[in-house]
């Protein structure tokens, strides 16, 4: 398996000199779904910020390190450029045009592929999140909150990304919803091949999905290994788990 994403060193600081990221260093393999666990303020956010360039957008910047992405240095790129290169971003906040309905949301981002391709994206979020199929009129502000979180993973895979980010998949969503989205994510990342990196405050949830996980605090990586691993290790059971 190749790494397509290599994270080293990497510090990042808001305005008024608050240093967020104090040397993250983490990699993604080809295919692999990654999460990235961590308590409130670890820098988990920051971290996916950072790689999708839009830490900009928050008056922050990279002062130091790497980010490389299929042999390409993004650290420090805008966001439309690293678009274009294949990282989509599933954010925290703002994940649809709430004015817009669930189709005109899918037509706006995937806008830049032809006709049959736009189609066949489309078709395959529809079939794997039949919900959304059912409201494709709906206006995307009326939607529930795991809807919300479909049309947003939805919104996300219509641009085909070669590496997806998701921002807390799971927050504030009711335990059936999250089942079901996660049991989707599975069929989908099968179908496409994608590869995931997604920011997890459930530890239960993030070793169900990914086959690897860091674990950041303090803005730094202090613990990574397969998911298998990490939830057999007292530290992350009894801080994460609540099983010690
Ligand atoms: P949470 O789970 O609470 O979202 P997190 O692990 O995602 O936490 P970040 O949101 O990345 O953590 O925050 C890392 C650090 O950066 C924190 O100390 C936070 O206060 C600071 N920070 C985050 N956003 C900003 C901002 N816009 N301006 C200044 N400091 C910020």
């Amino acid at each position: 398996m190749s790494t397509l994403l290599t994270v080293e060193n990497l510090h990042v600081s808001y305005q008024r000199a608050i240093t967020a990221l104090t040397g993250v260093s983490l990699s993604v393999d080809s295919g692999q779904i990654v999460a990235i666990l961590g308590a409130n303020g670890a820098g988990k956010t920051t971290t996916l910020r950072a790689i999708s360039g839009f830490i900009g957008l928050d008056n922050a910047r990279v002062t130091q390190g790497s980010i490389r992405f299929d042999g390409t240095e993004l650290a420090r790129r805008p966001p439309y450029q690293i678009t274009r290169q294949g990282i989509a971003l599933v954010p925290e906040r703002d994940k649809v045009f709430p004015n817009l309905s669930v189709h005109e949301n899918l037509e706006v981002v995937s806008s830049r592929s032809d006709g049959a391709e736009r189609a066949r994206l489309q078709d395959l979020v529809y079939t794997h999140f039949p919900r959304l199929g059912a409201l494709k009129k709906r206006e995307a502000g009326l939607l529930s909150g795991g809807e919300r979180q479909m049309l947003a993973l939805g919104s996300a895979i219509v641009c085909a990304p070669r590496l997806m980010l998701i921002d807390e998949l799971s927050l504030g969503l009711a335990p059936v919803i999250v089942e079901e989205i996660v049991e989707h994510l599975k069929s989908i990342r099968t179908d496409l091949g994608l590869t995931i990196l997604l920011v997890e405050q459930s530890a239960a949830v993030a070793f169900r999905l990914a086959e690897r996980a860091f674990v950041m605090e303090h803005g730094g990586v202090v613990l990574s290994g397969s998911s298998a691993e990490l939830e057999s290790n007292d530290a992350v059971r009894n801080a994460y788990l609540g099983t010690g």
